[in-house]
């Protein structure tokens, strides 16, 4: 009987500890869907190793996908230059999301219905996974943190932005994200947060460096082969992916391809 006692004990110490540990792994490891979502892959690889100079800054990359589900562009913040015939030019250098649309308008010029898909490195090993927001007990709704680009998806009548979150992507209507912006932006000024990287959920850095290893060994056609199952993709797409294989794409190379 006592040695019955014992046993349950010691097997519920252990019960304990085991999913403690499960529980820690979860916090601390980039989602699991990352590893699996081709759209995700194909974004990430395309930035994964950024030049030497890019080391420890922000990038970000990003796809204009229509409401029918065809994936026009696959961009990254860039410099451009003024007669280069973009769309949009939001200064010396455009963010991912609205090259992803000037991308996406070059090649389906017109009214372009869709969501801007975008994901990226806040630091060579920090990716950014917008976690919910929590004021008191309130549990919020994850954010998109940049009204520059929010504005202009108002401005242009784009559906929307998709942000990646813990449990994937979600789709943010461009009223809301410009909302859910301008509440980031808000707290910055009011010095209550000072950078994106509080608006990203945590992890190891063993996590990221297991990812950016998968990114390493994906192929692209691989990818394209993934995509196709649920998305259409047009040739810029297909090539800039292509492109993509050593994990980053020249701004040079980049533009050769979507202006030929
Ligand atoms: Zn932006």
């Amino acid at each position: 009987m006592l040695l019955e006692l014992l046993f349950m004990m010691l097997f519920d110490i252990f019960h304990q500890t085991m999913k403690s540990f499960a529980l820690h792994e979860i916090n601390n490891s980039v989602p699991m869907w990352l590893f699996d979502d081709p759209l995700a892959l194909s974004l990430l690889k395309f930035i994964s190793v950024p030049p030497k100079s890019s080391k420890n800054r922000e990038i970000y990359s990003s796809a204009f996908v229509t409401t029918e589900g065809k994936i026009l562009s696959i961009a990254r913040n860039m410099q451009i230059l003024k007669n280069e015939g973009w769309k949009i030019r939001q200064g010396y250098a455009n963010h991912a999301e609205m090259m992803a649309y000037c991308v996406a308008d070059l090649v389906t010029p017109g009214n372009i219905q869709g969501y801007i898909y975008v994901i990226g490195f806040i630091s060579e090993n920090e990716i950014f996974i917008h976690k919910k927001k929590t004021i008191g007990d309130d549990i919020k709704s994850e954010r998109f943190t940049c009204t520059l680009c929010a504005k202009k998806v108002c401005e242009h009548q784009i559906n929307g932005i998709a942000i990646p979150t813990a449990m994937g992507w979600k789709k943010l209507e461009a009223k809301n994200a410009l909302a859910t912006a301008q509440s980031f932006h808000n707290e910055v000024e009011n010095g209550n947060n000072n950078s994106r990287k509080n608006e990203s959920l945590n992890f190891s850095n063993e996590s990221v460096i297991k990812l950016v290893n998968h990114l390493k060994k994906t192929n692209p056609k691989k990818l394209i082969q993934l995509l196709e199952k649920n998305f259409e993709l047009n040739q810029t797409v297909v090539k800039i992916i292509k492109a993509a294989n050593d994990g980053y794409v020249s701004t040079k190379n980049y533009k050769k391809i979507v202006l030929k």
